[in-house]
């Protein structure tokens, strides 16, 4: 089994940021709402590259939460100055910031995967071996 062959310098990063597989940009990674897959069903990638992976996830969806939530109250206060609908703005906050870390931390964790790929891309020794009678073009070996 050999890794994809190497896509465009920001394609991982591209196929992360859209929720597909940052290695070969199929879909069904996800497990359940909220989590990824320990590889990818088609290609076999696996997410996790080394210990203590996540926190770079982490980060992800903590910088993703400050643009979204920033870019709602800095907006909401600049649209409607200088009667701010401050109640409003503390309701939307509190839903950004309880919502968004729960539905987009699986999201954060391909746009992770997908940055470490841009800039590290993947090696043969990170795909899960095929099962016993799966094959397809890249389980050639014998
Ligand atoms: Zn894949």
């Amino acid at each position: 089994m050999s890794p994809t062959p190497p896509p465009g310098r920001i394609t991982p990063l591209l196929r992360g940021l859209a929720g597909r597989c940052p290695n070969c940009g199929s879909r069904g990674v996800f497990k359940g709402i909220a989590d990824l897959q320990e590889h990818c069903p088609t290609c076999r990638f696996s997410f996790v590259r080394e210990e203590g992976y996540w926190v770079g996830a982490m980060t992800v969806i903590m910088a993703l939460i400050l643009v979204v939530f920033g870019t709602f109250f800095v907006g909401g206060m600049l649209l409607t100055w200088p009667d701010v609908p401050w109640t409003g703005l503390l309701i939307g906050g509190l839903i950004i910031n309880g919502l968004l870390p729960v539905f987009g931390y699986g999201w954060s964790k391909t746009i992770w995967v997908g940055l470490h790929l841009t800039f590290d891309p993947a090696r043969a020794e990170e795909f899960r071996p095929a099962p016993d009678g799966w094959s397809d073009e890249r389980s050639d070996e014998t």
